[in-house]
C-alpha cells in the first residue's frame, strides 16, 4: 500500500474552541506535504496529535499496517521552538536523540555524526548549542528529529526563523530526504512550499479549507490577468470608469481579469491607444503566491 498514514476526522477541542476541526487526509509514502495557515489555524495542534504529543478529542490516526511495534521510534519531530541542554555539544546532544528514538547505542555516535554531517553542522560538532546561532539551531533541530531514520518527519515551521539563504538551504535538504522518508510541515508562506512539495493542505480556523497539489492550487486560483500601470490613480479611476470589460484598481494600476472577460493584449492595446492616458507598463500576470494564499485562506466558508 501506498498510504503512510490516514487520518479521518480529527477533532482537538480547548473548552468551546475547536483548535482542530474535522480533518481528514493521507500522506502518502516518500512524499512532502505542506500545511498552510495563517497563525491559529491549527497547524501545531495538527502535528503535535501526529507526533503522539496531544491527545485528539475526536478522529483516529492510522499507520501502514506494516509498521509494527512503537510508532514513536518510526516519527521524527522538529518542534517550533527546539530546545537543547546549552551545555552540550551538537554531537552529545544528537547521540542522546539518538539513543531514545531507539538507535542501537553502539551506533549512536556514528550515526550522529553521519547526520551532523549530512545537515551541515560537521564541522560544529564540538561546540557548545548554546553558542549557536537561529539557523544553526534549526540545523541541529533537524538532526535529532532524523538521527534514528524515521518513516514520517513532522517538522513545525521549519524555516519561518531562517533568512533566505538558510530557508533554501533546509528546503534543499528536505528534498532530499524525501528519497527515504515521508514529510509533513507546516508554513505560513506558500512560496517555501513551491519547490518540493507534492501535497498543499490549506488550514482555517482549525479546518482543512483547500487541498491539492501546487499545480492544481495555482490553476484554481491564479486568476489570469491584464495589469496596466498609470502613472496616478486618477488615470488608473478614469480607465476604470470607461473600460469595455470589467476592471479593478489599485492606486495606479488597473486589472481586467480574464474570468470576467477575454479580450486579446491587441484590443486591450487599442482601446488604450485612444483614451489618451499616461501609462507606464502593461502585462499579462498571475496571482503571486502570497495572494493566492490570502484568497485560499479568506474565501468563504
Ligand atoms: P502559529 O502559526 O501561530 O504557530 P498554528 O496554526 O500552529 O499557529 P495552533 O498553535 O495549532 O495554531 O493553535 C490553534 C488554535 O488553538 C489557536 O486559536 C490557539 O489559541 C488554540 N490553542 C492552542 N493550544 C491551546 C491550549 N493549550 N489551550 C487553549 N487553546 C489552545
Amino acid at each position: 500500500m501506498n498510504t503512510l498514514l490516514h487520518m479521518q476526522g480529527l477533532t482537538k477541542e480547548y473548552g468551546i474552541e475547536k483548535a482542530v476541526n474535522n480533518v481528514t487526509f493521507s500522506l502518502l509514502k516518500n512524499t512532502a506535504t505542506a500545511l498552510i495557515g495563517p497563525n491559529g489555524a491549527g497547524k501545531t495542534t495538527t502535528l503535535s496529535m501526529l507526533a503522539g504529543l496531544l491527545k485528539q478529542t475526536n478522529g483516529t490516526i492510522v499507520m501502514d499496517g506494516e509498521i509494527t511495534g512503537d510508532i514513536r521510534k518510526e516519527i521524527g519531530f522538529l518542534p517550533q521552538y527546539p530546545q537543547f541542554y546549552s551545555w552540550l555539544t551538537a554531537l552529545e546532544f544528537t547521540e542522546m536523540a539518538a539513543k531514545l528514538s531507539g538507535v542501537d547505542p553502539k551506533m549512536a555516535k556514528l550515526e550522529a555524526e553521519k547526520t551532523l554531517e549530512f545537515v551541515g553542522l560537521g564541522d560544529a560538532k564540538k561546540k557548545k548549542t548554546g553558542t549557536f546561532s537561529g539557523g544553526m539551531r534549526q540545523r541541529l533541530g533537524l538532526a535529532q528529529a532524523i538521527v534514528h531514520k524515521p518513516l514520517l518527519l513532522l517538522l513545525d515551521e521549519p524555516v519561518s526563523a531562517l533568512d533566505p539563504l538558510g530557508r533554501r538551504e533546509i528546503m534543499n535538504l528536505l528534498k532530499e530526504l524525501q528519497a527515504s522518508t515521508t514529510i509533513l510541515y507546516s508554513t505560513h508562506i506558500l512560496n517555501d512550499a513551491e519547490e518540493m512539495t507534492d501535497q498543499l493542505l490549506f488550514l482555517r480556523k482549525g479546518k482543512l479549507v483547500e487541498q491539492g497539489s501546487m499545480r492544481e492550487v495555482r490553476e484554481k486560483y491564479a486568476n489570469p490577468m491584464y495589469k496596466i500601470y498609470f502613472s496616478n490613480s486618477n488615470e488608473a479611476a478614469q480607465f476604470v470608469e470607461t473600460s469595455p470589460w470589467p476592471a479593478m484598481q489599485e492606486g495606479p494600476i488597473a486589472f481586467i481579469h480574464l474570468e470576467d472577460a477575454k479580450p486579446m493584449m491587441q484590443e486591450v492595446l487599442q482601446v488604450l491607444a485612444n483614451c489618451n492616458l499616461s501609462l507606464s507598463k502593461v502585462e499579462r500576470a498571475s496571482a503571486s503566491l502570497e495572494e493566492i494564499f490570502l484568497q485560499v485562506v479568506n474565501k468563504d466558508e
